[in-house]
């Protein structure tokens, strides 16, 4: 064992440090599926001078250091691929500031994003970035991954929450790029560099978040469609209404199927599409803006349409579309879920593509996501045993399908998920060369040596 470890231990304390076996086995994996890569240890920081101490010993002995929020990322980020140390910041979850006055936040990177959504909104004000995972996952996690969720129609991702932070370089070095004011173009924009960089960059140790007041009232409308093509058509009317809805959501066929048994709306049969609109604002314009979105719903004949009456009910038929990735995931042996985007005017033509892939790949496929921002999980399904090389060889088949008709219809290989190591290898599809070599070029001038985090996003 490298002496860098000992070293650690006797700085940190050994309950920081862990080094055997069996504690190192939830670092080794994330929500990805992929590994296990065990680290050699894993380190709990509690403040910036820790992770500082972590970085300058890592880089005096060249020690791979891989950054680690809750570990609920859906592509490897925080696996340690070429093992060394995990730095972990889900003890640092202290908020350290709420202010109304000044509009923001200032938090440690492992406080829980439900966690602050909810202080703030004690407080009457907002923070809108709402991933799924938002129970489970950090701030931390966000801000590397850039995170989105359904409210990003309306609101926008992380970065534009974020304006200001510190972090900390391989080999020790702090930094607060950013700023606490609602405007600030002093100098490059550093934060924006490094959200999204999913902790190839630095490690975050404190993050400055830009509030909203929150909004006085929120109202909810669940549309079932027997065609899907009509759900789409749906959705163009509800944004033609004028309307920016903070969330536009649409599930499919298999994904309803799947929800069905658990779902605590009884969703008719024949259902062929889902879509469900949340709008917020002024209590006294929201009535009639979800009345005339719900009859643009039925004039394209909607077997069904619900107006939430209460929040009792908003929450209930929320609930529909949350537990959409949870139930797939426990009706089958394996399941790869992908966030492409594609331009919203593609929308409908993806979903044709996706059917034609299972078909061809001998897959179930499930898509279901963010309608409004054309950000799609297409989640790929099985009952066979994914490690038979047969089968492995049919998803691989299915996934280089689904970014090849991504990329052809103008969209992305990511809407919120980020690259990781589950699809560096396609990024050359996306990316020219030149693109991908100054990305590289700036990760040198970083992390010279390459220690921090490697082998993430771009394939080796
Ligand atoms: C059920 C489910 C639903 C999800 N829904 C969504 C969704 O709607 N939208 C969405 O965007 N994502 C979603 N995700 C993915 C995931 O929750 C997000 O990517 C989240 O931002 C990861 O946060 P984390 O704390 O778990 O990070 P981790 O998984 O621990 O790490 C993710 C990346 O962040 C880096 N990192 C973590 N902490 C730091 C730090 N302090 N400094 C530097 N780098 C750091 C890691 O190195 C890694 O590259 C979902 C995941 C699950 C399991």
């Amino acid at each position: 064992m490298k002496p860098i470890y000992d070293i650690l231990q006797r700085e940190l304390g050994a309950a920081k440090v862990l080094r055997d076996e069996a504690r190192l086995e939830t670092y080794a994996r994330d929500e990805s599926g992929l590994g296990p890569y065990p680290p050699e240890a894993a380190v709990l920081a509690d403040s910036v001078e820790e992770i500082q101490l972590v970085l300058r010993l890592a880089d005096e002995h060249d020690v791979v250091v891989v950054p680690r929020g809750l570990g609920t990322g859906m592509t490897g980020g925080a696996l340690p691929i070429h093992g060394g140390i995990v730095l972990s910041t889900e003890r640092m979850q202290k908020i350290k500031e709420i202010s109304r006055e000044d509009l923001v936040a200032v938090v440690e990177p492992g406080v829980i994003t439900g966690v602050l959504q909810d202080a703030v909104e004690a407080e009457g004000l907002f923070y809108p970035p709402d991933p799924a995972s938002l129970a489970m996952c950090s701030l931390g996690g966000n801000v590397a991954e850039n995170a989105g969720g359904p409210r990003a129609f309306k609101y926008g991702v992380t970065r534009e929450y974020l304006i200001g932070m510190e972090c900390v370089l391989m080999g020790g070095t702090r930094l607060r790029p950013g700023r606490r004011t609602s405007k600030g173009v002093t100098g490059y924009d550093v934060v924006g560099l490094f959200c999204g960089s999913e902790g190839t960059f630095g490690v975050t140790s404190e993050i400055t978040f830009k509030l909203l007041p929150k909004p006085q009232g929120v109202a909810l409308l669940l549309a079932v469609f027997a065609d899907p093509v009509r759900a789409g058509e749906a959705v163009s009317a509800i944004i033609r209404q004028g309307y920016r809805p903070r969330a536009l959501e649409f599930m499919d066929r298999v994904s309803i199927e799947h929800v069905r048994p658990k779902a605590t709306y009884p969703i008719p049969e024949g259902a062929g599409a889902v879509v469900i609109c949340e709008l917020d604002g002024d209590a006294d314009v929201l009535d009639g803006a979800v009345e005339r979105c719900a009859q643009a719903c039925d004039a394209l004949g909607a077997v069904e349409v619900i107006i939430a009456a209460d929040e009792a009910q908003r929450r209930k038929l929320w609930e529909t579309r949350r537990i959409t990735s949870p139930s797939l995931r426990h009706a089958h042996r394996y399941k790869v879920s992908e966030d492409i985007c594609v331009p919203r005017s593609a929308i409908a033509e993806m979903l044709r593509r996706v059917d034609t892939i299972g078909a061809q790949t001998d897959l179930l496929m499930a898509t279901f996501g963010h309608a409004g921002d054309g950000n799609l999980h297409v989640n790929v399904l099985t009952d066979e045993d994914h490690h038979d090389a047969r089968v492995a060889a049919r998803i691989q088949d299915a996934l280089g399908m689904l970014f090849k008709d991504t990329l052809a219809l103008r969209g992305t290989l990511s809407g919120e998920h980020g690259i990781g190591i589950a699809k560096k290898k396609y990024m050359p599809w996306e990316q020219a060369p030149e693109l991908i070599d100054l990305q590289k070029k700036l990760k040198r001038t970083l992390d010279p040596k390459n220690l921090l985090n490697p082998g993430k996003i771009f394939p080796e």
